[in-house]
């Protein structure tokens, strides 16, 4: 088969462009234009699309390509089409222009997550288009919500529509992009992710007059309640931890190479840990541990009423094998038994098994022979995708959006930031990958 990548990369990214010009800021979402937009591009090649709306202005767009000779269980393309809001005083272009500057195209959600969203789309028409024979169905999902919980989005699809998009494996987000470590690039791919537990804790004391302090008043405990919080938990380094920072250690320079090995050596890791610089610390503590981050704090409106209630929200992070209510129990004991801890939103930790499949070892094989300074990992991300509401259906999510970044580009800090957008080059690198992977798994006798 000979594609025609140049025609392919202008037709993508016109469609990319677009794309980022529908303001799908949530909330409140308002998803439909956008995939309203999507159905018309799969419909017009001959892609049978149909959008289930899950509220008002909101709804999920669901596309299949039955199999030639159906021998596996469906594919499943997952992405979401929903963003962050922007400032837009604080960015360069504005950000639902689409606009192509300096190498990049620029917008909100160019890099989270629709520039993945068209190469899932060009994935669908090229195999339909070409009439490539499957060996499985191959279904795309795009779902609204994602960046509020995913209610409207996945996880209403997969509680409302599981027949719809039941997969053996999926791609989603997060992974696939490169790291500049020393004079190579790791490619890590998400094959699990942290769990989010998202806690008020609340202490109950007498209301009164702020002019007539007594020692009832709650605020007073929030004080103790947050130092508690400030000893970390303990190290748990999981394999999947260790392999991904065995990769960075092998792209590294000799020091860090044995600073990142003595990392996970019981008795060593809290001493390493402290010797990392900052930007590389954050994470790494992240990957090894539950972590706890205090994020806001609730007491009285007025400044002379004691309130009766005062309160801390917490974000928690949980590694794969963390238990939510054993969480929750331990970290009351930490903070004393006096407090309330209420729910506010609860994501358990995502990982499979084996990781290691056919079809890893397919996205292995593509980005070498497509970058020989690389390095292909596994990883555990610290962030939650949609791979964990599409658990309950057996889907076994790889992050896969493969990006060849250019040298000194900060692309971790677009993520929700200002400026995003993607590079041109990285865009055309990615698109050919992606192809050329999803062509192996669904269709290795056809040749590329
Ligand atoms: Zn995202």
């Amino acid at each position: 088969m000979n594609w025609n990548w140049t025609e392919i990369y202008q037709e993508a990214q016109s469609y990319l462009q677009e794309l980022l010009r529908f303001d799908t800021t949530n909330p409140p979402g308002n998803e439909l234009p956008a995939l309203e937009y999507l159905k018309n591009i799969l419909m017009r090649n001959g892609v049978e699309a149909e959008i289930l709306e899950s509220a008002p202005s909101r709804g999920n767009l669901v596309a299949r390509i039955p199999a030639a000779h159906q021998q596996s269980p469906p594919f499943l393309l997952a992405s979401h089409v929903d963003v962050v809001p922007a400032e837009p005083d604080q960015w360069k272009y504005p950000p639902f222009s689409g606009v192509l500057e300096e190498g990049c195209i620029w917008g909100r959600g160019a890099v989270d997550m629709k520039t993945m969203v068209i190469f899932e789309v060009m994935a669908m028409i090229l195999f339909q288009r070409r009439g490539i024979p499957l060996n499985r169905d191959l279904i795309l999902a795009i779902v609204a919500d994602e960046e509020a919980g995913g209610d409207f989005g996945m996880k209403w699809l997969v509680e409302n529509h599981p027949e719809k998009i039941r997969a053996e494996y999926s791609f989603n987000e997060v992974g696939g992009f490169s790291l500049e470590v020393g004079s190579e690039r790791v490619y890590p791919i998400q094959v699990a992710h942290k769990g989010a537990l998202w806690l008020e804790v609340v202490f109950k004391g007498r209301p009164g007059h702020g002019s007539m302090p007594h020692d009832e008043n709650p605020v007073l405990k929030l004080g103790k309640a947050i130092d508690s919080l400030a000893k970390p938990f303990p190290m748990k380094p999981l394999p999947l931890a260790r392999q991904f920072l065995s990769a960075l250690g092998k792209s590294s320079g000799i020091g860090s190479r044995i600073l990142l090995a003595l990392l996970t050596f019981p008795g060593l890791g809290e001493w390493i840990l402290a010797l990392l610089p900052k930007e590389k610390k954050n994470y790494i503590n992240a990957l090894l541990r539950n972590t706890v981050t205090p994020t806001g704090l609730k007491g009285s409106q007025k400044a002379n009423v004691i309130p009766s209630e005062a309160s801390i929200i917490l974000d928690c992070r949980t590694l794969p094998g963390s238990n939510h209510q054993e969480f929750v129990k331990a970290l009351k004991k930490r903070i004393g038994e006096e407090c309330e801890i209420r729910v506010i939103h609860d994501l358990g930790p995502y990982a499979f098994e084996p990781w290691d499949s056919e079809i890893f070892q397919i996205i292995k094989e593509t980005i070498l022979l497509n970058d020989s300074q690389a390095r292909v990992t596994p990883s555990l991300t610290v962030g939650f995708t949609d791979a964990k509401h599409l658990e309950p259906l057996g889907v076994k999510t790889y992050g896969f959006f493969p990006l060849k970044l250019p040298s000194g580009f900060r692309f971790g800090e677009l993520f929700h930031g200002h400026n995003e957008r993607i590079p041109i080059s990285s865009f055309q690198w990615g698109l050919k990958v992606f192809i050329e992977a999803l062509q192996k798994i669904l269709s290795p006798s056809s040749p590329a």
